[in-house]
């Protein structure tokens, strides 16, 4: 059974003091929570700090992005080995950020993908079509080349281990999120594709997250459908109990 996944990317806000602040608070209010896995991805800079704020607790730290080289003449960038030393177990990569104003292609997903999975990070792989694509009828074509370019070369236990967020890129940001049929059905095309891929283990224990527009009122609906195993949250993430509120929402009764 795959543990559902509820992480929180902060993208450009938090200082240091307001990450650690946030982290302190969430470890209060998700005391009691089991049966769900929860992340923060703080800015780079709060990377170190939020892990510190998060040791011996149940919340794990994501970098928001990273560099494929392991060091080097590479002004501005982070290496995996960093972010990892930094505290963090998780990395996001290619979000649909990052894909529409960095210019990143899934090219440059894989080597990102590949270079957090060599330093034993949790890589958490975006992928999406936008609103034009879908609506020319091209939304499965661009998840298969995302899923099949993005993750070249993993091998079936490399995705075993891997986060996949469907994050369809009309919903992020603009309250319109996909309905839970919406997204339940690009979740079982998704798994589909990781099990023709890669096979039935890696594609059942690949965690496939969805992101778009998660709040706490949503959250239930969307995580009841079978292949949704979690949420990447934006927006409702940045304030603490939102974030706890969709964290708790997404426990799933012990067996
Ligand atoms: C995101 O940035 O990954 C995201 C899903 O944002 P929001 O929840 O604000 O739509």
């Amino acid at each position: 059974m795959r543990t559902p996944l509820i992480a929180g990317n902060w993208k450009m806000f938090k200082t240091v003091n307001e990450a650690v602040v946030f982290v302190k608070e969430l470890r209060d209010l998700v005391k009691g929570v089991s049966g769900v896995e929860i992340v923060v991805a703080p800015p780079f800079t709060a990377v170190h700090a939020s892990a510190d704020a998060a040791r011996n607790s149940s919340i794990g730290i994501a970098s928001q992005n990273l560099y494929w080289e392991r060091e080097g003449a590479f002004t501005g960038e982070v290496s995996p080995a960093m972010v990892k030393e930094a505290g963090a177990a998780y990395a996001i990569v290619g979000h649909s950020e990052r894909r529409r104003l960095f210019g990143e292609t899934d090219a440059i997903v894989n080597r990102k993908t590949l270079a957090a999975i060599g330093v034993e990070l949790t890589a958490i792989v975006c992928i999406g079509e936008t609103l034009e694509e879908r609506e020319r009828g091209e939304m499965l074509s661009v998840l298969d080349r995302q899923i099949k370019d993005g993750l070249d070369q993993l091998s079936a236990q490399q995705v075993a281990r891997l986060v996949v967020a469907y994050e369809p890129v009309w919903a992020i940001g603009t309250g319109r999120t996909a309905t839970a049929a919406q997204a339940g059905e690009a979740h079982a095309h998704i798994r589909k594709r990781l099990r023709q891929w890669f096979g039935g283990d890696a594609a059942d224990a690949c965690r496939i997250l969805y992101g778009g527009s998660v709040k706490p009122d949503n959250i239930k609906e969307l995580i009841a459908e079978e292949d949704v195993d979690g949420a990447l949250v934006g927006g409702a993430s940045l304030e603490v109990r939102s974030f706890a509120d969709i964290v708790t929402r997404s426990g799933r009764p012990a067996i």
